[in-house]
């Protein structure tokens, strides 16, 4: 008797809804086992606990789904919660508002994204710091060594994507996949919130909507064959960021820090949280490090300079390198010109491309601490 196939179970599948009661199951994330042998299927769906009881009915669609298909002798389906992992802090229970539910699932969504290689976070402590200036620049600069690049803009509160790269149409839905498909400039594929709704649009996003928008424009776009995915994340390092961190399946994150020593206290959150979700950090980017005058050229070290280089040091972690504070970045950066490819002369422009070499070099070496694979926990 013929035997069925991986793909003819997943095929099937495709016709249950996850548990958010419409992804079809193979796209929702939630799909964490899936063996299939001697015509004997395994599957285990992560959910979160707290909906077990709700969740049964899919779990029944699913196993019923599987025993359709011809081959198949007999279907297993079980629901399954990763084990909580040791979150510092009191973890918000399953179901908070802010999403620290799904927290605790981090391998729900964390698979990889067919063709997309390696997905980093660019992040940081706190606003205001240039994390989307690096973001948008490493980028530029990765997509300049040759590199298939894209950027999500996972800053939903306040996306900067469509302004630093001079973008403003609305995105096509893709005819076959029905995919969004991601604007393009500079060499590099973009996709931002901020290319669906209206700017000033009064959005107030709640924790699991957060998810859906991010799990959207994560799996939602025709990214197409990517080297690296720059996920431009939002500042600070709450619930939300938490969440983002263990549902993205991130290969590193990079740190964007400013020299003072406040920022660096933001930046050792932004380090701890990553190591909290075990994502191997590539390095600490200091920004804003020191002033290049644009009429003398002399530099001036507006802030105690060098403040991120010894702290990525005494943390062990890689330091990428410091970009100057200069007004040519700012402006051009309102204007929708990276540096890195508008001044490619520039000091500058040198200092992102070196950020953009050692990140790819780190990621082409294998980041430090690779992630283990979550941990299972039966309902
Ligand atoms: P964040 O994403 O951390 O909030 P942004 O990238 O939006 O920060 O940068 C905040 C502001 O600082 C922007 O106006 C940006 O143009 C400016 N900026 C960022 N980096 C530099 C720099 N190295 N020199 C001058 N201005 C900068």
């Amino acid at each position: 008797m013929r035997m069925a196939s991986r793909d003819e179970v997943m095929a099937a599948l495709a016709k249950v809804a996850g548990p958010d009661g419409k992804t079809p199951l193979p796209d929702s994330g939630a799909v964490s086992g899936l063996t299939v042998r001697d015509g004997k299927v395994f599957l285990a769906i992560v959910v979160n606990p707290a909906e077990a009881k709700a969740m049964e009915p899919m779990r029944a669609r699913a196993e019923a789904a599987i025993k359709a298909v011809p081959g198949v002798t007999g279907a297993v389906v079980t629901l399954t919660a990763e084990a909580a992992r040791a979150v510092s802090g009191a973890a918000p229970g399953p179901g908070h508002a802010h999403g620290g539910g799904q927290a605790q699932r981090g391998g729900r969504a964390a698979q990889p994204i067919a063709g997309v290689k390696h997905i980093i976070a660019v992040a940081s402590g706190k606003g205001g710091v240039g994390k989307s200036t690096v973001a948008c620049n490493l980028a530029v600069g990765l997509a300049k060594l040759g590199l298939k690049i894209g950027v999500l803009d996972a800053d939903l509160f306040g996306p900067s994507m469509p302004k630093l790269f001079g973008l403003s149409a609305k995105p096509d839905v893709a005819p076959d996949s029905q995919k969004l498909v991601p604007l393009e400039a500079y060499g590099v594929k973009v996709m931002s919130i901020g290319f669906l709704i209206d700017e000033g649009a009064p959005v107030v996003w709640r924790g699991p909507m957060v998810m859906s928008a991010l799990t959207q424009l994560l799996r939602e776009v025709a990214w197409g064959d990517l080297d690296v995915l720059v996920v431009d994340m939002p500042p600070g390092t709450g619930d939300t960021q938490l969440t983002m961190a263990q549902n993205v399946p991130l290969s590193g994150a990079v740190i964007v820090s400013t020299p003072q020593d406040l920022a660096l206290i933001d930046a050792r959150r932004g380090i701890a949280m990553f190591k909290q979700v075990q994502v191997p950090l590539l390095g600490i980017v200091e920004n804003m490090s020191y002033f290049l005058c644009p009429h003398c050229g002399g530099r001036t070290e507006v802030f105690s300079h060098a403040g991120a280089q010894r702290e990525a040091e005494k943390l062990g972690v890689p330091f990428l390198g410091e970009v100057p504070l200069d007004i040519a970045i700012r402006v051009n950066s309102d204007e929708g010109r990276p540096v890195v490819a508008y001044l490619a002369d520039s000091a500058h422009a040198g200092a992102f491309l070196e950020i953009a070499r050692r990140v790819a070099e780190t990621l082409e070496t294998g980041a430090p601490g690779a992630k283990p694979a979550p941990r299972i926990r039966f309902l």
